[in-house]
């Protein structure tokens, strides 16, 4: 399959160098120095992130990771913005000759878990989620990002007056929500709110790359596909009505409790038979359902909450009509009222087919004896990375952080046991350093 696979990229690779021999193309000598300076700056780079991880901060209170990443970034010479978005940090990285503007992005916020991996830079910090104290742990491996792109910064600005155009990095907050408020009260955050904030706009961005680590792939793999490939996510409530009454005189009222299951039940047919799943998968997940105080009493009402995932946006908009209709449809039938309540968090993550195309001969080329894919399978998360990918054509990868042989039962992002095999880190860096001299060069290098 391999074979295959490396030989088909072969061919490829040759056709896309044919068709842009004609281009500038970044010199040999600029991809191999940025491999070498990447050998040379790893070991730093390992630091950052083990002091990120033993000093993980909620989204939206990044304050300690963010004056740790502008003070790096003015070190290097480059403008720095901070405070954006509340705690999100911007850096312009101005070429020494004119050419397109790249922006590089990486999340800043940890979650509120507490880390169970004995590692000696375990986490034992605290923060505030929606005011209750709470651990907080690197456990879906933002800590690496920070690093990879403090560190691919810092090669990149190395060689700053061969660079052919801008780069804009984005260091941003709250990727996995903020911990001060509740999603759906209007505010904005995270990449939405940086965004707003100018900074995809000022200067005006061409294209933009970034990057995330995954358990379960083996470390150093660098995966992607064109199109969708991370879902949508909305958050959905439910609130069932019927009328109070004894337990043992159901008659005299209106059961939401029965009229709740009956939905929820039916909330299973969306997916099974009323979209088109062969055009893209999706989900309609229930997470918890509240109603009663009591056994032998029948409540007036019953309250559930869950989540929705897609691939595709006019099915995400179906999808939420769906669950309206047959809320109230099906509690009708019962003499119960439903009222649905849908909350818009993030959009799908998708990367643009164009730029992927461009883009693959230097992912292939990174990637070199590494398992790569380029037709990575779909993932139901979710990221907020897809605000970026609305203002300018966008390309996000996963890299793969799991000990070979460990990819079945290495614990997955977000979990207490979330593990980063730190040797795949420089995959990262080297994949987002080539992709940016490659793009400013004006596509892959022939080579
Ligand atoms: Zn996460
Ligand atoms: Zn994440």
């Amino acid at each position: 399959m391999m074979h295959q696979k490396l030989a088909r990229a072969g061919l490829l690779t040759l056709a896309v160098a044919l068709s842009t021999a004609a281009q500038a193309a970044t010199p040999a000598a600029t991809t191999a120095a940025a491999d070498t300076a990447a050998k040379a700056i790893e070991a730093k780079m390992i630091e950052w992130r083990r002091d990120f991880h033993q000093h993980p901060e909620l989204g939206n209170a990044e304050v300690r990771s963010s004056k740790i990443i502008a003070d790096h970034l003015k070190k290097l010479g480059l403008k720095v913005k901070t405070g954006v978005a509340k705690t999100g940090v911007v850096a312009v990285l101005e070429g020494g000759k004119p050419g397109p503007t790249v922006a590089l992005r990486a999340d800043m916020d940890g979650l509120p878990v507490k880390e169970n991996s004995g590692l000696p830079f375990e986490s034992k910090a605290t923060g505030t989620y929606r005011g209750q104290t709470v651990p907080v742990m690197h456990a879906c491996g933002h800590d690496t990002h920070m690093a990879i792109l403090m560190a691919t910064a810092e090669i990149l600005a190395g060689m700053k007056k061969d660079l052919p155009g801008k780069v804009v990095f984005l260091f941003q907050p709250a990727e996995e929500g903020p911990s001060d408020f509740e999603a759906g009260t209007g505010k904005t955050w995270g990449a939405k709110a940086m965004v707003e904030q100018g900074a995809m706009s000022d200067p005006k961005v061409d294209a933009v790359f970034g990057l995330h680590v995954f358990s379960g792939m083996e470390t150093g793999t660098l995966a992607w596909r064109s199109g969708p490939l991370m879902a949508s996510a909305d958050s959905y409530s439910v609130t069932v009505t019927g009328k109070q009454t004894h337990g043992a005189l159901p008659w005299r009222g209106v059961d939401p409790v029965v009229a709740a299951a009956q939905v929820v039940t039916g909330l299973q047919t969306i997916v099974s038979r009323q979209l088109d799943i062969t055009k893209e998968p999706a989900i309609v997940s229930v997470g918890q359902i509240h109603g009663g105080v009591r056994y032998n009493i029948i409540p007036d009402e019953v309250v559930f909450e869950g989540t929705l995932r897609a691939f595709d946006e006019a099915m995400r908009e179906d999808i939420h009509k769906r669950v309206a209709h047959t809320a109230t449809s099906i509690a009708a039938a019962s003499g119960a009222k439903a009222e649905t309540k849908v909350t818009k968090i993030y959009d799908v993550t998708a990367n643009d087919p164009e730029l992927t195309a461009k883009m693959r001969p230097t992912l292939v080329r990174v990637a070199g004896e590494w398992p790569w894919t380029d037709n990575v399978q779909k993932s139901t998360g979710a990221e907020d990375f897809s605000e970026l990918g609305k203002v300018a054509p966008s390309l996000f990868l996963f890299l793969g952080i799991s000990k070979p042989g460990e990819e079945k039962t290495a614990a997955a992002n977000h979990s207490p046991f979330f593990f980063v095999d730190e040797k795949g880190l420089i995959q990262g860096v080297r994949a987002l350093t080539h992709l940016t001299v490659d793009y400013l060069h004006g596509g892959p290098a022939t080579n």
